[in-house]
């Protein structure tokens, strides 16, 4: 059953559009016009004219409006079609450079705040350090949105809506938060609830591999795939999932939670409840301790502090071979589970986070090759394994695509 749409929560589709309600025919036809600029533009007044039947008097008032609201602009190039006859008829496209969103990537310690417009290039961006507790990690987010307001090179109401990123949390726009319960204290901190009120924008929530999937599919790593997998290593294997620039979210947006995958069972439970799960194997903890454990074993006690896998990441890019050792196993059991995903789905594209390491370095060479065992020749064959373009950035760009995508969907038909 489809839910009851409001102007204040548009309901999202399953298609992962969000959809307004609209109010008249009047409102349907310029939201269409928009779409079509959007998608098509430059396009000229005739040329919108006979895709939508609309008269050129009704399609006039309507360019005239959106003109008029800063949303459209007139183009100075000459149509190909116009063959030099005629007067011009000045093509329209969408004022990309005027429009855009703020997009705040929330990770622990600090928030990377952007103002991006929707030609996707970043106007404005800054980092706020911020100590990891409920309260002071809120006052934070309210501030740092309150100075990306009023540092914006995109005025305030040609601002589209604020995207948050935060890791952890499954929670589609205008739905109620499900929170995942391992959360913690992203639960308590409702970036997303926090941010309401301090501008008059629509606010939505996504995880930050979602966001960053999209950004690296638009203008990254994933350009020119079609069925990409995105892969973060940070306390647990985290993912997500595009198909031909659409996310695959799964029930509740928990798809691609790769780290809960079953390898082989341990003595430890995983968060989950089962017991043996990747990220179990993958855990730093674990990780490091096997190190320290053949280290020992090879005579070598002295002390050495290690923070997490990506420190044994960089040992093994400086010729520790222990640490290679290590990490060829880690990414054969990474393998072992991206290889039939990427079998059953046809993925053409891994995109591996910073926290693999290099592209050709002693994680991400050994998976690759690793994959060789799981994957069908012929798919191998088409498979790429990279390293993120874009970083952070992708995230924001991201915020920009999903935006832009809801923004110029078709009119529904069924609103
Ligand atoms: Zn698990």
């Amino acid at each position: 059953m489809p839910e009851p749409k409001t102007k204040d929560a548009p309901a999202l589709e399953k298609d992962d559009s969000k959809s307004v309600s609209l109010q008249s025919k009047g409102e349907i036809n310029t939201r269409l016009v928009r779409s079509l600029i959007f998608q098509q533009g430059p396009i000229s007044r005739v040329e919108i004219s006979n895709i939508t039947q609309m008269s050129l008097a009704t399609l006039t008032a309507i360019c005239a409006e959106l003109l008029e609201s800063g949303v459209v602009l007139e183009t100075d190039a000459l149509h190909p079609s116009d063959n030099n006859r005629g007067r011009r008829r000045r093509p329209l496209r969408i004022n990309s450079e005027n429009l855009g969103c703020i997009s705040m990537v929330c990770e622990p310690g600090c928030i990377d705040v952007a103002v991006v417009d929707l030609n996707g290039d970043i106007r404005w961006h800054q980092t706020f350090e911020v100590e990891f507790e409920v309260e002071p990690y809120q006052i934070c987010l309210r501030s740092a949105l309150a100075a990306a307001l009023a540092a914006s090179p995109i005025e305030t109401s040609k601002l589209l809506e604020i995207g948050v990123a935060v890791p952890d949390i499954t929670k589609l726009p205008d739905r109620p938060a499900k929170v995942d319960s391992h959360a913690g204290i992203w639960a308590e901190i409702e970036p997303g609830e926090t941010v309401k009120g301090v501008a008059p924008l629509p606010v939505f929530v996504d995880k930050i591999e979602s966001l960053m999937a999209i950004g690296e599919m638009t203008s990254g790593a994933g350009q020119d795939s079609q069925t990409m997998l995105l892969l973060s290593w940070d306390n647990e294997l985290n993912g997500a999932l595009v198909d031909h620039g659409r996310l695959i979210r799964g029930a509740d947006s928990d798809a691609a939670k790769i780290g809960h995958a079953w390898v082989s069972d341990t003595d430890t439970y995983c968060s989950c409840g089962l017991k043996g799960c990747l990220n179990i194997h993958l855990a730093s903890e674990k990780i490091i301790a096997q190190w320290q454990a053949a280290r020992l074993a090879m005579g070598d006690n002295s002390e050495r502090i290690i923070e997490d896998h990506r420190k044994i990441i960089e040992l093994a890019s400086e010729g520790d071979g222990i640490a290679a050792g290590i990490l060829a196993e880690s990414a054969e059991l990474l393998a072992q589970v991206v290889g039939p995903l990427a079998n059953i789905l046809r993925i053409d594209r891994i995109i591996l986070s910073a926290d693999f390491g290099a592209e050709n370095g002693p994680m991400v060479h050994p998976f690759y090759a690793a994959l060789r065992k799981y994957v069908s020749h012929s798919f191998y064959r088409d498979l790429e394994v990279r390293s993120t373009a874009l970083g952070l950035a992708g995230a924001h760009k991201g915020v920009v695509a999903q935006t832009a995508k809801w923004h110029f969907a078709m009119p529904n038909s069924t609103a």
